[in-house]
């Protein structure tokens, strides 16, 4: 497991991902006012060679903060996160992209809890080391091999990592919203995944989806669960395939043979996915350096 769990937490970074919550509670911090007056926090000296421009300015950076980890099975892996300085190539990888209003944080650590999620209070992504262990203890319980489990493991945090990103530039560039916004992070990461990550993007939304229909099969339909402001664990599952199927049809129509989608959504997936796609690439368009 520590080797697994090490192994993850360098893929994580080394995919410099864009930008994820299969968490229950990825929106920590939302009763606070989300139009906080910019931070006073320093500029980051993150380097930046090429000097590309947007549209709009760019006065932020996503910059990587390590913070203590507690938990001693955790210290070997935050040691090897600081030591091959993967998050801050991802961050590198993210401030050449997009512009920003302000600085957001990129943070790893031990949370006491399994989660991931977005502060805006503190303008700052949160990917907690107990979730990246419960993905592998989920895929492992469920009958994958340790390899497989780390492999699944790894894509399903991409995912969240990148629907993380999606709460993140709603919040940073005001993004109107029409519906769930945690359908819309969800959509980001599909939406990211699926155009700019090639067949790692595509894993990562079938991992997902794995996990959530895992999760589906073991939770029943509680009142909680119902008034959770994320979509049921079995609509993410379909939406996930949605996604999937959608964005290629002829290259994935085993989700639609073999069963996995019902042919009276399949059949509306690839408009869907357009659509979503149409809608990010406009709403990220004055952000985009070119
Ligand atoms: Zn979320």
């Amino acid at each position: 497991m520590g080797r697994n769990l090490t192994n993850l937490i360098i893929a994580i970074a080394a995919l410099a991902l864009v930008a994820g919550c299969f968490c229950r509670s990825d929106r920590q911090g939302r009763s606070f006012p989300i139009d906080d007056p910019p931070s006073n926090t320093a500029r980051s000296s993150t380097p930046q060679e090429e000097r590309r421009s947007s549209s709009k300015p760019d006065n932020g950076d996503f910059i990587v903060e390590h913070l203590d980890v507690t938990t001693p099975r955790y210290v070997e892996i935050d040691e090897q996160v600081k030591k091959e300085r993967l998050l801050p190539d991802a961050a590198e990888r993210l401030n050449r992209a997009l512009s920003l209003p302000h600085d957001i944080f990129l943070r790893t650590k031990d949370c006491k809890e399994v989660n991931a999620f977005y502060d805006p209070r503190e303008r700052s992504i949160t990917m907690c080391y107990e979730l990246m262990e419960y993905f592998y203890k989920t895929f492992k319980s469920d009958g994958r091999s340790d390899d497989e489990s780390w492999e699944k493991m790894f894509a399903a945090v991409r995912f969240v990592f990148l629907h993380e990103i999606g709460h993140a530039l709603i919040d940073a560039y005001k993004l109107p919203i029409m519906g769930g916004e945690e359908d819309a992070a969800d959509r980001c990461s599909a939406f990211i995944n699926l155009k700019e990550l090639g067949e790692e993007g595509v894993d990562a939304v079938f991992a997902a989806a794995e996990a959530f229909a895992i999760e589906s099969r073991r939770s029943s339909s509680s009142r909680r669960n119902l008034a959770d402001e994320h979509l049921l664990s079995e609509q993410r599952f379909y939406n996930s395939l949605c996604m999937i199927y959608g964005s290629n049809p002829t290259k994935y129509s085993r989700i639609l043979t073999e069963g996995m989608l019902p042919k009276e959504r399949a059949l509306r997936c690839p408009n869907e996915f357009q659509k979503t796609v149409d809608s990010w690439m406009s709403l990220l368009e004055p952000w985009r350096k070119k």
